[in-house]
């Protein structure tokens, strides 16, 4: 092969120090995720360990090769650890020094036994691990996993082909250097692997906090529920989808103001809270709630026809009316006036069915609240 074994390492070398220092940068923005820092640490670790096994054969002695693979275990060792942390798992540090250690003294005691395999083997183990971390978590849909799955597992299945190599050739295998095509190979995957592993670490990172920051800004931050946003996302969809079948309802507090101006504005917060939790909780997992203003919410009740769609919310409207608030040194209670509007009998735009059900709302004050008005065809 063309490519010498100084030039791979090197290009490792390169491409894990720049990596490290992305790594850097993003942990800026982000100091609270620790898991910037053990990716750090691996890559300027395995650069560390990548000068050592640079260095001309004269300068090798066993000092340096036992510092060269005591780090490399130790950078996949804390490669580990970053993928531990970043599903938030508990990520003790006795798993990485050990076999760090134990790694160091068989180098530099090289007479004992032929123990290539065992070393080699302890990456295979620490590169899988890092990898099943990454694989355990897929339910989370972030496409990234699946490179940095990619990524640990050509790297270990290249250290578990190289551990075989070192079982069949023994103490022979050193007399394949520096022309070792096997070494070679393997350190062409090991570009892949650092390419790979860093690329899909940023990705995968920004790519959770881009689906964290979407679920802030579709969320109301008194109540958890989702925001008007949020509502009329899903509405759309709906309407997008065809479904037939779906109502939609209104809910206002009766005389809320007076609520506030009575109790205070906390025991007013308190009974939003108490609000959407009853709403959320009388309704259907399926149906989709919101707080789509102070003190209005919003649900889609997807599949129900509109005689249970009107059961349903008046059922909501009885059960949050008998919810008693103790709050703040207060005990008071509210009511739920509401408009309900079934798909089939408005225009299939968003308006259209807002507008409707906020028609059906707007009858229910007027003919006195604590009441939900429907809206026929
Ligand atoms: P109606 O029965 O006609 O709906 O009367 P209302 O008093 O409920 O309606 P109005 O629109 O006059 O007042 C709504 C009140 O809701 C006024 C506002 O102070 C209160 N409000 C809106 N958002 C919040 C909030 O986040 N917290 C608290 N405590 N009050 C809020
Ligand atoms: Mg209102
Ligand atoms: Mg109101």
């Amino acid at each position: 092969m063309g490519v010498d074994i100084f030039t791979l390492l090197l290009a490792n070398a390169t491409i894990l120090t720049v990596t490290a220092f992305a790594f850097f940068a993003a942990w800026q923005g982000q100091r609270q995720e620790v898991y910037w820092q053990s990716w750090i640490v691996a890559n300027l670790t395995f650069t560390a360990a990548l000068f050592f096994l640079m260095m001309p054969p004269s300068a090798q002695n066993n000092l340096a090769i036992a510092l060269a693979n005591g780090l490399l275990v130790f950078g996949f060792g804390f490669r580990w650890r970053a993928a531990r942390q970043f599903a938030g798992r508990s990520s003790p540090l006795l798993p990485i020094f050990a076999p760090t250690l134990f790694t160091a003294v068989l180098f530099a005691l090289p007479s004992v036994f032929d123990f290539a395999s065992v070393y080699i083997s302890v990456n295979v183990v620490l590169a899988a691990a890092a990898g099943f971390e990454f694989w355990r978590d897929r339910q989370d849909a972030l496409p990234s996993r699946y490179g940095l799955v990619l990524a640990y597992g050509l790297i270990a299945v290249s250290f578990a082909s190289r551990a075989g190599q070192g079982l069949m050739l023994g103490s022979g295998l050193t007399s394949y250097l520096p022309q070792d095509t096997m070494l070679q190979i393997h350190l062409l995957v090991a570009l892949l692997h650092t390419t790979g592993s860093g690329a899909f670490a940023l990705s995968i990172a920004y790519g959770r906090r881009a689906v964290a920051l979407r679920e802030v800004a579709l969320r109301d931050p008194l109540t958890g529920l989702y925001n008007r946003r949020a509502f009329e996302m899903r509405l759309q969809g709906h309407l997008a989808n065809g479904s037939r079948d779906f109502a939609v309802v209104i809910f206002d507090i009766d005389h809320f103001k007076e609520v506030n101006d009575r109790y205070g504005h906390a025991a007013g917060d308190a009974a939003l809270c108490v609000c959407a939790e009853t709403i959320a909780r009388t309704l259907r997992p399926v149906d989709f709630v919101a707080r789509i203003g102070g003190e209005e919410f919003a649900a889609i009740l997807p599949e129900i026809s509109a005689r249970r769609a009107l059961e349903v919310t008046d059922h909501v409207r009885r059960v949050v009316g008998a919810q008693d608030i103790n709050r703040h040194g207060h005990r008071f209670g509210i009511t739920l006036s509401g408009g309900v509007v079934h798909s089939a009998a408005a225009a299939r735009d968003m308006d259209s069915l807002m507008q409707a059900a906020d028609t059906g709302l707007y009858r229910a004050k007027n003919r006195g609240r604590n009441r939900i008005e429907p809206i026929a065809a």
